[in-house]
């Protein structure tokens, strides 16, 4: 452990112990929505291993979360904070992104087993495209050629980047500043440079099936764009199909109202909100760090992604006192204010 944690730790279980930061205490007036991505029974078979926990580390912050806060899918939850319910356990949201199969496979039992519902945010465009997700595949190619000691491949690409230990997620963050058309290329291009790479049978999307009995089961499945393209106007990116046809495709094939849209990457501009407001959503949630209060928009709620090698204990499962510690708004946690990128809490 990095004498940094170990500092941590001991002033965590410091605060835990005393009481201070105890959600009922650190979460009144505050809603707080948790980000999960991936849950795998080995995270570092991903390659983005940051954005999955183990499904022994998501049923033990689940038990933390409905011990500590009243849990609700997301709309139901901003509705209710919005419309001023302050319960004495803190209102509190699970949402996980992407729609990928893992979710279903390790997520849902753990849900099931704490009784907890949750929200799931789909890319609609990619539920019947069994490839992966973009910044998915660029992962895995980024990858893949790193492991084959081929990186001067991804230099050709990527001149700027030191291609060392983190250069997966640095490949993957320097992509989502190109517009749709040019990282189309780019995967193009690098597809053919690994013809050989064998991807895992887990990795691609939930089918509609699956998201069904999800919406059966009293979780909220939420629109995360049409495609998962970066929706910044600059960027070129069809604004209006993005939000307003991924709400109506979902809910034409799950049944269920569509209320909460989660801006893909957590980049929007005025021209999104613009659109979320013209579809009809009720909230929509970012990437900034932090919890909301009631002066925060609906359209621009903030998240804490629960990473499980950040927050976990003895035996992998979650340390409560860390947990309890970043979840608040004490000294030293990586508080609201900044355009932190989710799975980008490195810091
Ligand atoms: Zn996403």
């Amino acid at each position: 452990m990095r004498p940094k944690d170990w500092i941590r730790n001991v002033g965590a279980g410091f605060l835990w112990r005393t009481g201070l930061s105890l959600p009922a205490r650190t979460g009144r007036d505050r809603l707080t929505i948790v980000t999960f991505h991936r849950v795998l029974p080995d995270p570092a078979a991903s390659p983005l291993p940051h954005l999955a926990v183990t499904p022994d580390f998501l049923r033990s912050a689940l038990g933390f979360f409905s011990e500590n806060y009243t849990c609700l899918p997301l709309a139901k939850a901003a509705s209710a904070f919005f419309a001023g319910e302050r319960p004495q356990r803190p209102l509190l949201a699970v949402t996980f992104d992407d729609g990928r199969k893992d979710n279903f496979l390790h997520g849902l039992p753990a849900l099931r087993s704490t009784g907890l519902r949750a929200t799931f945010f789909v890319p609609a465009g990619q539920v019947e495209d069994t490839s992966p997700l973009w910044h998915d595949e660029l992962a895995w190619i980024a990858r893949h050629l790193l492991q084959k000691e081929r990186a001067e491949v991804l230099g050709s690409h990527f001149p700027e980047l030191v291609l060392d230990g983190d250069a997966v997620h640095a490949v993957v963050q320097s992509a989502k500043a190109l517009a749709g058309e040019q990282r189309r290329k780019l995967l193009t291009a690098l597809r053919a440079e690994a013809t050989d790479l064998r991807l895992p049978s887990w990795e691609g999307p939930m089918p509609w099936s699956e998201l069904r009995q999800l919406a059966r089961e009293g979780h909220e499945i939420g629109s995360h764009s049409m495609s998962h393209d970066v929706l910044l106007d600059r960027l070129g990116a069809d604004q209006e199909t993005e939000v307003a046809e991924s709400r109506r495709k979902i809910e034409e094939e799950t049944g269920a109202v569509v209320r909460s849209f989660c801006f893909p990457t957590g980049e929007y501009d005025e021209t999104t909100l613009r659109e979320i407001r013209a579809a009809g959503y009720a909230c929509a949630v970012t990437t900034k760090w932090g919890s909301n209060d009631e002066a925060t928009p609906p359209l621009e709620l903030r998240r804490i992604d629960v990473q499980g090698d950040r927050n976990a204990g003895r035996g992998g499962r979650v340390n409560p006192a860390v947990l309890a510690w970043r979840l608040s708004r004490l000294p030293g946690t990586p508080v609201s204010g900044g355009s932190r990128e989710t799975g980008d809490d490195r810091a």
